[in-house]
């Protein structure tokens, strides 16, 4: 019995540690962040969502989330993740060329989409890694990329083909995995209303239909999520990166109309463009599309007003053109996307409309509940994380945690 003492000293070390160790994975928090793509701010009043209002009820509600300029998928999934306009993390649109090495940028062009270069901020899943946070994604614009330094813990290769379901019988098999191994933060996203607001536009029944889907998947979710151990001390954040408008075949811009006889080529189509020509050009086209302003702005890029946010990024053409809600610029190239009547809606606009808005609803220990708030921009969501997980945010943000700290606890 001589080395009691001494065993008894490793003893209680192994149990201090072995405290101390759970009792930090008891303070950190869980967040599940889920966005449903394109769910405009009031899809919440059309008495189809049973499932968001009570949830709501008894967390925050926001009138309406702004997405940042241009009110795209991924400009403002990377402004959600990373807290920055779209001119700061990189992602101005979702289709993007780069005037210096010529490669693209777009959303069906994988290999470009996983190469790390076009993102230049730091997704909140990157800031919690570096605090020892764990992390998971099904799914979020950018969280395949092929870096180890910028990639969530655990991710998935997007396939939209994967049953709703599927997704969240994942996510809730990660919130019971042991403790050593879960994920304290992870996204989720589902793109149903987004398919049927452009297809449908957004008043439509079928688009009806496809938010009352998106409230029964919102149903199955929480009810695998009550199921869990960890049910009461998750934090769920359920937003949208954008509302929808309708659109119609009558309403379109042909620039090929306004420049007769001049060499230029076009970038993106519908809610904004871009305009490249020769230096000696430019000023003659813009003074001629300004002069021909009929439901939409053109801009030199330098002259963009400063609530866009868009101006600083070098992959932003010279001449920009902003066409007005529910107007689409076309030109010979794009002009069956909107001339066929085919599409019903669309977004990319204006950020300030509101029909651009989105949605923002939070429930759980960090959030106070019954709560309503006004309008909440998308930038700062990066810094609320930081703030519920007690961990410095990077300097570099356009956020700011102080217009939305309210919403919590
Ligand atoms: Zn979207």
């Amino acid at each position: 019995m001589k080395n009691f003492p001494f065993y008894n000293t490793i003893y209680c070390f192994a149990i201090a540690i072995f405290l101390l160790t759970n009792y930090s994975f008891a303070q950190k928090p869980y967040v599940l962040l889920v966005s449903y793509d394109a769910f405009r701010y009031d899809y919440l009043d059309r008495n189809i969502t049973p499932t968001l209002t009570n949830f709501a009820e008894n967390g925050v509600r926001a009138l309406s989330l702004e997405p940042v300029f241009p009110s795209k998928t991924f400009p403002n999934h990377l402004s959600i993740i990373t807290g920055m306009y779209a001119e700061n993390h990189g992602i101005i649109s979702n289709n993007i060329y780069n005037n210096v090495n010529g490669r693209k940028y777009s959303l069906g062009n994988r290999a470009e989409v996983q190469k790390s270069d076009w993102y230049l901020g730091e997704p909140f899943w990157v800031t919690a890694q570096r605090n020892g946070i764990k992390t998971a994604s099904f799914y979020w614009p950018s969280s395949t990329v092929n870096d180890e330094n910028y990639h969530p813990n655990i991710y998935k290769e997007f396939d939209r083909n994967v049953k709703y379901s599927t997704r969240i019988d994942s996510v809730v098999a990660w919130l019971n995995y042991p403790q050593k191994n879960r994920p304290h933060f992870i996204t989720l996203y589902f793109c149903l209303t987004d398919d049927y607001g452009h297809n449908f536009g957004p008043n439509a029944d079928s688009t009806n239909w496809s938010i009352n889907q998106m409230d029964l998947t919102t149903k199955y979710l929480l009810e695998e999520i009550d199921k869990s151990d960890i049910k009461d001390s998750l934090n769920i954040i359920f937003v949208s990166d954008h509302g929808m408008t309708e659109i119609s075949s009558e309403r379109t811009i042909n620039v090929d109309d306004i420049l007769p006889g001049f060499s230029y080529k076009t970038q993106n189509s519908g809610t904004f463009m871009f305009i490249d020509t020769q230096k000696e050009n430019e000023q003659k086209i813009l003074d001629l599309l300004k002069k021909n302003e009929n439901h939409y702005k053109a801009y030199k890029k330098s002259e963009i007003p400063e609530y866009f946010h868009f101006n600083k990024h070098p992959f932003i053409s010279e001449i920009v053109l902003i066409a007005d809600l529910g107007w689409s610029l076309i030109d010979k190239y794009s002009n069956k996307d909107y001339n066929n009547g085919e599409v019903h809606g669309n977004h990319g606009y204006d950020n300030r409309n509101i029909e651009m808005h989105g949605i923002f609803l939070a429930k759980g220990t960090a959030f106070k509940s019954g709560y309503k708030t006004g309008t909440i921009k998308n930038i700062d969501i990066y810094p609320l994380l930081c703030k519920i997980f007690n961990i410095e945010p990077r300097q570099n943000i356009d956020g700011d945690l102080e217009r939305i700290e309210h919403i919590l606890k």
